[in-house]
């Protein structure tokens, strides 16, 4: 049985790092670019300074998962370990994140806003099932805190109208509101800084999240590891994949972590296949900001911040000298920002201006005082950033997916299952292990078909998984 596998980010080096667990044999595993990583790879740019493709945090809702990293990088030296600390800019303040159990930092007036529309959705809770987003940010938060956060940040961050969006991948992502801790904070003047799931999180002492994954692709066997192989063409007539170099594999089982779309252009079933017009994706405009000193006193600390207002385009910026001294050459004299812009069809960026607009933004927010304090900048495009979760995904993706994989292909991963919930490292990763454990022993991928079960945080999901269906 052969299996190939088409892209060394977290999704091919999990199905990799399985393979060749089970000692199988006859397997390969292309990637186009010359490092590996895909999006959770780390670049060193010209000046010394690493930069991640945005803010990547490490957490994990596996065991097996967890077992690998140790493996990778020594939990004694080779990880750092922080407490989360996210906050929200808006207001001209800092408010601790989730901002629903701490508006009592708002403004009088907006506090009161916000505190009447939680209290009418918990006294008058709609019966009315959500039909998008939008109702679902209405239903669950109120009118106030909709309107002064909700709605701006989200629309900054996915770049689509909330209303063309789905509300059911949010699981564990958001918190929700519960009016008694709302004025239990209010009046005891207690914050919640580490809410969620990643409460708490890790990240390499050296190199950047990058390191996870090539000090993962150099475990593995070498000789089936192959980077400039760029996929040129598919036959699924023929379970042939044809490179860019010419070069030609067959294969019994294809594994794909290319973007699903691309993977159908790139086939002889572009005509064929299923419309995918309905998988909708967000760009990331990724800008690092090389800064000269040390950070301001309200940046020591903190990890990464929300930004709801169009006083700056980035709608997120990790403070990344904060996460490891090494992403600087010299923490003493040097720190460094990462910030994050997103753009789709429906919110366009101008290229061009992206960096002095996020310079200008950095200065209006209070993130630095002036233009004197930039050593460098870094900058970096994603085409593909964010999988959106639209309204009619599901309709397009369930019958691409069982059609390729009647033919032996399988897509997955971030863009190759175009599953937002189950799109993080960590899952990325499990889809590749997931696969190879139902080829090799018929079991279930459950972070694929089950997204409520493996991003619950309780340990009841086995119940649910053999009483449930398919959550697609
Ligand atoms: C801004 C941003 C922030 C993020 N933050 C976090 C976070 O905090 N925590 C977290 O866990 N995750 C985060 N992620 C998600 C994380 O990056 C992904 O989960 C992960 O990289 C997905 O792995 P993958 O292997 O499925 O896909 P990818 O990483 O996209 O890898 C796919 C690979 O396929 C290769 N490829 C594409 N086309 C071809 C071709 N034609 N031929 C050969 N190879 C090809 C690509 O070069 C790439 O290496 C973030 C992502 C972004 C964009």
């Amino acid at each position: 049985m052969k299996i190939l596998i088409l892209g060394g980010g977290p999704c091919g080096l999990g199905a990799a790092f399985r393979l060749s667990e089970l000692q199988h044999q006859d397997w390969k595993l292309f990637e186009k670019n010359n490092y590996w990583g895909g999006l959770s790879t780390s670049f060193t740019d010209h000046e010394g300074f690493v930069w991640d493709v945005g803010g990547h945090v490490l957490f994990s809702h596996y065991p097996y998962f967890d077992n690998v990293m140790v493996t990778v990088l020594n939990p004694k030296d080779e990880w750092l370990y922080h407490e989360r600390e996210a906050w929200i800019y808006m207001q001209d303040r800092f408010i601790p994140y989730p901002i629903q159990n701490n508006i009592r930092h708002l403004p009088k007036d907006i506090f009161w806003e916000c505190l009447q529309g939680i209290i009418q959705v918990n006294c008058n809770p709609t019966n009315k099932k959500p039909e998008n987003f939008s109702e679902w940010v209405d239903a669950c938060f109120g009118k106030g805190l909709t309107h002064w956060f909700l709605r701006p940040y989200n629309l900054k961050v996915w770049a689509h109208p909330l209303e063309s969006m789905d509300w059911k991948w949010v699981g564990d992502r958001v918190s929700v509101v519960n009016l008694e801790r709302v004025m239990n904070h209010y009046i005891y003047e207690k914050d919640d800084i580490s809410w969620g799931p990643n409460s708490t999180f890790r990240f390499p002492r050296y190199h950047g999240t990058g390191a996870i994954w090539n000090l993962l692709a150099n475990q593995l066997p070498q000789d089936k590891l192959f980077l400039n192989h760029e996929v040129k063409y598919i036959s699924t007539k023929h379970k042939t994949v044809t490179f860019t170099n010419g070069h030609v594999e067959y294969f019994d089982y294809l594994l794909s972590t290319i973007p699903i779309t691309v993977l159908i252009q790139l086939s002889d079933i572009h005509n064929t296949a299923l419309p995918s017009s309905s998988l909708l994706y967000s760009s990331t405009h990724i800008v690092g900001l090389g800064l000269k000193g040390n950070p301001p006193d309200h940046l020591q600390t903190k990890c990464w911040m929300y930004f709801p207002e169009d006083n700056c385009p980035f709608y997120r910026v990790t403070v990344f000298s904060n996460y490891s001294p090494n992403n600087v050459p010299d923490i003493s004299t040097q720190w460094s920002l990462m910030c994050e812009v997103s753009e789709s069809e429906y919110k366009k960026v101008n290229h061009h201006d992206v960096i002095s607009d996020v310079i200008q933004g950095a200065i209006n927010t209070g993130l630095i005082s002036s233009r004197n304090q930039i050593h460098h900048t870094w900058y970096h495009f994603v085409e593909k950033g964010y999988p959106t979760p639209s309204l009619n995904r599901n309709e397009s993706l369930l019958p691409l997916l069982n059609s390729l994989a009647s033919m032996n292909i399988y897509s997955r991963g971030r863009f190759g299952a175009w599953r937002y919930e189950v799109g993080n490292m960590d899952h990325s990763f499990m889809q590749g292990v997931e696969f190879i454990n139902m080829v090799t022993h018929g079991t279930d991928e459950l972070t694929l078909w089950y997204p409520e079960i493996v991003n619950s945080p309780h340990p009841s999901g086995k119940k649910r998984l053999f009483s449930g269906s398919k959550t697609f």
